[in-house]
């Protein structure tokens, strides 16, 4: 931690601040300009102290914490990039590109067992469909809830997938779990820290969708939430955050690809459907997140967009699914990857 004391900070302050340092058992190393003074304070606990504890003293200027806030999915914790390994499927792994596909929200058993047909013939591992779904507005329609969960594990039985899908409370965790390879926590959720040490402590692998108004270093430090609890096998999952533009539903952050991957060890996938809000824009933002370096994409996918309940807009048809994937194969070799 650093400590800036203000230009003319009397020795009196100056003593204030190491002997609080002192009585939290840390050590103070003395840079004394001729303008300003500046403290370093030194000991391996300064993460777990509050920074205000310095910055109410009278003289201080500013305290900067030197340490990342996030520790378990940082890459000095563990060098090595993790695979997270879903019933055979590697997500993170040096070569393939895993795609999740499927419709936003689980709607009737012909509609799921359409899009599993369909995505699957198209190339995409994971088949997603939401049960629980949280919509901005209480009066939208809310999903299948259980009867959506029942018929998840149905059709990935029936075609040999591995299913993933949103879980909006640490009630359902222990059902979810039960019938969805993979849990999925939302973008609106990734701050619930409830949450996130209940889906830490169920074992399954877990999407941690980026929060549209959070950063990097906020997203990586609500995934040691779920690394705490002993859950190794986090995924995040970049959709588009929020900015000034609107002329797409969110902004796709594709650089926080390339910064997750030299700040964490975890596996980075990329939804451009949420980003994107429409349909058009979906392949040219899913092309340049396999270029970007991302492990996988999630896409949503519905076999009559025009039809759907949820997010029809931004969902693609098969055909335009089925050429999207034709067309990754070469951008993902370009970059040493497969499909
Ligand atoms: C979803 O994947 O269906 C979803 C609601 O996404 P997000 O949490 O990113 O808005
Ligand atoms: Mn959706």
């Amino acid at each position: 931690m650093i400590i800036e004391m203000r230009k003319g900070a009397t020795q009196k302050e100056i003593n204030g601040v190491t002997q609080r340092a002192k009585s939290l058992g840390m050590d103070t190393q003395m840079n004394l300009g001729t303008d300003k003074t500046v403290v370093a304070i030194l000991g391996s606990d300064t993460g777990k102290v509050s920074t205000d504890l310095f910055a109410i003293l009278p003289g201080v200027e500013s305290v900067t914490r030197i340490m990342k806030p996030y520790k378990l999915s940082s890459r000095e914790f563990h060098k090595q990039n993790s695979i997270v390994n879903v019933n055979g499927v590697e997500i993170g792994a040096s070569q393939p590109i895993v795609v999740m596909a499927g419709p936003c929200a689980v709607e009737s058993a012909a509609q799921l067992n359409k899009a599993a047909e369909i995505v699957k013939s198209a190339g995409a591992r994971i088949l997603r469909g939401g049960a629980f779904k949280p919509r901005t507005s209480p009066f939208s329609f809310q999903g299948l809830k259980e009867k959506g969960l029942e018929l998840l594990g149905q059709v990935s039985e029936e075609y040999g997938m591995p299913v993933i899908s949103e879980v909006t409370d640490t009630q359902e965790v222990e059902a979810m779990a039960a019938c969805c390879s993979i849990l999925q926590v939302g973008s609106r959720n990734m701050q619930n820290f409830v949450l996130l040490s209940a889906v830490g402590k169920s074992k399954r692998p877990v999407v941690l969708k980026r929060g549209f108004s959070c950063t990097v270093t906020e997203w990586l430090t609500a995934a040691d939430y779920i690394l705490a609890e002993g859950n190794n096998q986090v995924i995040l999952c970049e959709r588009g955050i929020r900015t000034f533009e609107d002329s797409t539903r969110f902004s796709l952050d594709i650089s926080s690809i390339p910064v997750i991957k030299r700040a964490s060890h975890l596996p980075v996938i990329v939804d451009p459907s949420h980003a994107a809000g429409h349909y058009a824009l979906v392949p040219a933002l899913a092309k340049a997140a396999v270029a970007a370096g991302a492990d996988g994409l999630l896409i949503e996918v519905h076999p009559n967009p025009k039809e759907a309940l949820v997010d029809g807009l931004q969902s693609l048809s098969p055909s335009d699914f089925t050429r999207l994937m034709k067309e990754l194969k070469p951008i993902a070799e370009s970059v040493g990857r497969s499909m």
